[in-house]
């Protein structure tokens, strides 16, 4: 089978700066590295490395080849990701002081105006069984999933970065729905119901250090995250999600998937940088904790 990811790409841009820069004022920065981001890139990645076959929907402007490039590189296949003449490839500037604090500054740009084309191509390739995945980076979600839940997918959305009415307007075609504990909190908040009232068949709620939550109907259960030191928790969720549907993608069951994810997003919060760092199968197995 396969994932479909409808997901954003960005190149993050980390700029070395002494201090983060007040109203007004011009300041050198004193070192400037790239990466590949973006949740969806992420989550691409992380399901390539797991072992899916994982299919990116997305778009990159002119000046972005290079981050299609590298996810090629990582196993995914970048057959639907549109090149847009005049629009330029979403990126976040990050600015990181001496302290290591951040300002982040992020343009959807692509990410906002991938071609309806582009979708309708790389869904007319999908077969019921394989999954669509889902963020909030883009736009369409729901249009997607409707789409999706017709042609017999299950549908996988991670509610992240938290958008109400996005979310709202996705939760009726939703087979799969994964949150972080802040998430959760505000989706309580915004409709008034607890994760287990939503009615989905599989609910995950990631709880950082503390591991994560799975809900499947009126069982609840929770499982411990590896003990590791945490030097950096980016890509964290997004490890965690692309590895989880990898190996439901394999028929592995939820338990499996879930222990298998864990030890994935364990190994990435010992490393520093985003995609380029997403762990694979041979790391996570060889991985002692
Ligand atoms: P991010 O936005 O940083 O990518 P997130 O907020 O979406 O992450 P978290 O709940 O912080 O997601 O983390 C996802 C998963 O990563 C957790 O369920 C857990 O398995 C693993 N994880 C995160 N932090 C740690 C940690 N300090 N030690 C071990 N595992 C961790």
């Amino acid at each position: 089978m396969a994932i479909f990811n409808l997901g954003s790409i960005n190149a993050d841009y980390f700029y070395r700066v002494p201090h983060l820069p007040g109203p007004g004022e011009t300041l050198a920065s004193t070192g400037l590295s790239r990466g590949l981001g973006g949740k969806g890139a992420n989550m691409s990645v992380a399901a390539a490395r797991a072992g899916a076959r994982t299919i990116h929907i997305g778009a990159v402007g002119a000046d972005g080849l290079w981050a299609r490039d590298q996810m090629m590189e990582s196993g995914v296949d970048t057959r639907h990701v549109a090149t847009l003449a005049d629009t330029p490839t979403g990126h976040a500037i990050i600015n990181v002081d001496d302290a290591g604090e951040n300002a982040i500054v992020l343009l959807p740009g692509a990410n906002h105006a991938i071609p309806s084309e582009t979708q309708e191509a790389a869904l007319s390739e999908a077969a019921a069984g394989d999954i669509l995945l889902v963020q909030n980076e883009t736009l369409m979600q729901a249009e997607m999933a409707k789409t999706a839940r017709d042609l017999g997918l299950y549908v996988a959305y991670a509610a992240a970065p938290f958008d109400a009415s996005a979310t709202a307007a996705i939760l009726p075609y939703l087979d799969f729905l994964i949150l972080n504990e802040v998430e959760a909190e505000q989706l309580a908040q915004s409709i008034g119901k607890t994760p287990e009232a939503l009615g989905i068949a599989d609910v995950i709620i990631t709880l950082g250090a503390k591991g994560a939550r799975w809900i499947n109907g009126s069982q609840t259960r929770d499982f411990p995250a590896m003990p590791v030191t945490a030097v950096d928790t980016t890509g964290a969720g997004d490890t965690f999600t692309g590895f989880v549907l990898a190996a439901r993608d394999r028929g592995l069951p939820m338990e499996q998937a879930i222990a298998l994810a864990m030890r994935a997003a364990a190994l990435m919060v010992t490393r520093h940088g985003t995609a380029d760092v997403i762990p694979d199968l041979k790391d996570v197995d060889e991985a002692r904790f």
